[in-house]
């Protein structure tokens, strides 16, 4: 079966049962979660989450970019998040290549032009953690009563270690 047959197939199954069609638009549980993409990382299971509970904001290595801070502005401002978890995680695909390197590759391989974009690679999950905290916390654009806690997932374990900012 093709990946879009799957997928179409689970969704088929998933909405046959669905029983969430009158959830409110604001987060029950009044947080919202910024994480990597790495598909290693399942936000629902790993945090507890059922739908309707928390805005989920997710990018190439879970960076406080300014499109995460403009969805955690709407999700504070308009939709009453109060806190955010910032969650970096082991073994991130972000440690493993340089804007240099993935740039020459597009060129080498594509002919493609990518020296106009900064992939924002780092050196150091947890360091990484603690600077996106900071950066929204310093966004001036939340007040100062929402929370903002930085954490490393463990892709090793599941567990969560708390990442002091
Ligand atoms: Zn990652």
């Amino acid at each position: 079966m093709s990946v879009l047959a799957e997928v179409l197939s689970a969704n088929e199954s998933y909405s046959t049962d669905f029983e969430k069609g009158s959830l409110a638009m604001p987060p029950a549980r009044r947080f919202a979660v910024l994480t990597c993409m790495d598909a290693r990382i399942d936000p629902a299971r790993a945090l507890g989450l059922e739908e309707g509970d928390a805005h989920v904001i997710r990018n190439a290595g879970g960076l406080a970019s300014d499109d995460a801070i403009r969805s955690l502005v709407i999700s504070h401002h308009l939709l009453g998040t109060q806190e955010a978890f910032v969650i970096g995680h082991s073994d991130c695909g972000m440690l493993t290549f340089s804007n240099d390197d993935l740039r020459e590759t597009l060129r080498e391989r594509q002919g493609l032009d990518a020296s106009h974009l900064d992939f924002q690679p780092f050196p150091d999950c947890g360091e990484r953690v603690a600077a996106s905290v900071r950066r929204v916390r310093e966004s001036g654009l939340l007040p100062e009563s929402f929370g903002v806690h930085g954490f490393l997932y463990h892709v090793e374990t599941g567990r969560l270690e708390p990442v002091a900012a």
